[in-house]
């Protein structure tokens, strides 16, 4: 496995970071034992860093996982609270339900624009206090925007910033891959430590998969790359590809043609903004939200890139 520091704050990382959103009651739904066996798995192939949530509700998984541990894995975890209040009772819950001392980076989940920033600003310092505390070790925010990456340009106190970036630019609401990627190149300059998420495009790019791992892998600004693993083979599967190990060609076809679904995630607001984009005519509205005709869907993942909230994933 290889490992990076993220940018200067001196916390060193696997390439390879374990995006556990998948494991959890809004994906897989495994059991806490099932999916904290998977992360162990990880851990032996080398796998030091996880990446949650205060929505992901996989804390429970991560404490199982690493309570026999000497040496914990780096944690990333995030919040949408705006308020001070809010944050640090955020904070506290991961730190309790994880049972650790302190959490490695917290960030602001989803960040906008500048503005979004700013009214995040509250929670920011409480962040930042419990820095100095010793609570947090790094504090950022992760986006799907290219506003947010350019405004962190003029925030010294942003130690790391999870952007979303993929070849193809799915889900990045205000503007291309290449444009994404230009900013955040000038941030890593700066010296912030950066991990990627969505390097499939939410499960879109399944396909050309080892093209899109290799783009991600190629930008030298991204110390780290958030991926959801769900079974043991993808676990093996993408450290060998992280650490440039030849990767069985049998395992990556088995992996491609794993059976796959287009999901409408919960948070649908029924916008409406996918409807026109289905090639097959397979999305209708339904009682205010997103719906897919399983039988028509080809699973091209073109009405992913148009959901400005990222609801329309393949798994
Ligand atoms: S994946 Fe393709 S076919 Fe399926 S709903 Fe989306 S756009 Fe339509
Ligand atoms: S674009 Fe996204 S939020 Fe809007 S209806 Fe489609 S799935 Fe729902």
């Amino acid at each position: 496995m290889e490992y990076r520091f993220l940018g200067k704050t001196g916390i060193r990382v696997s390439r390879l970071c374990f995006g556990t959103l998948v494991l959890g009651p809004l994906q897989a739904n495994l059991t806490i034992a099932e999916g904290a066996k998977l992360l162990e798995r990880a851990f032996a192939l080398g796998v030091n860093f996880l990446d949650t949530a205060d929505l992901y509700e996989t804390y429970p998984y991560i404490k199982r996982a690493i309570r026999h541990l000497k040496k914990k894995p780096v944690i990333a975890s995030k919040s949408y609270d705006y308020t001070r209040a809010g944050m640090k009772e955020s904070l506290q819950r991961a730190l309790t339900e994880m049972d650790i001392p302190y959490i490695d980076i917290f960030m602001l989940h989803e960040q906008e624009s500048a503005l979004t920033l700013k009214g995040h600003r509250d929670a920011l310092e409480y962040l930042l206090e419990a820095k100095a505390d010793g609570l947090v070790r790094a504090v950022g925010f992760s986006t799907h925007t290219i506003a947010a990456v350019r405004a962190a340009l003029s925030m010294p106190e942003i130690d790391v910033v999870h952007p979303l970036i993929n070849k193809r630019g799915i889900g990045i609401q205000d503007g291309t891959a290449a444009e994404m990627l230009a900013a955040i190149q000038q941030l890593h300059r700066q010296g912030v430590g950066i991990f990627a998420m969505k390097p499939l495009g939410g499960g879109h790019m399944i396909p050309e998969s080892n093209e899109a791992f290799r783009f991600v892998l190629e930008q030298q600004c991204l110390d780290a790359i958030a991926v959801g693993m769900a079974s043991v083979e993808e676990i093996e599967y993408n450290c060998a590809l992280f650490a440039g190990q030849a990767v069985s060609p049998e395992m990556g076809e088995r992996l491609r043609q794993k059976k796959r679904k287009l999901v409408v995630q919960y948070w649908c607001t029924g916008c409406g903004s996918c409807i026109d984009y289905c090639p097959q005519g397979a999305l209708q509205l339904q009682n205010g939200r997103a719906v897919v005709d399983t039988d028509s869907c080809i699973l091209c993942g073109y009405c992913g890139a148009h959901c400005p909230d990222f609801c329309l994933k393949i798994y």
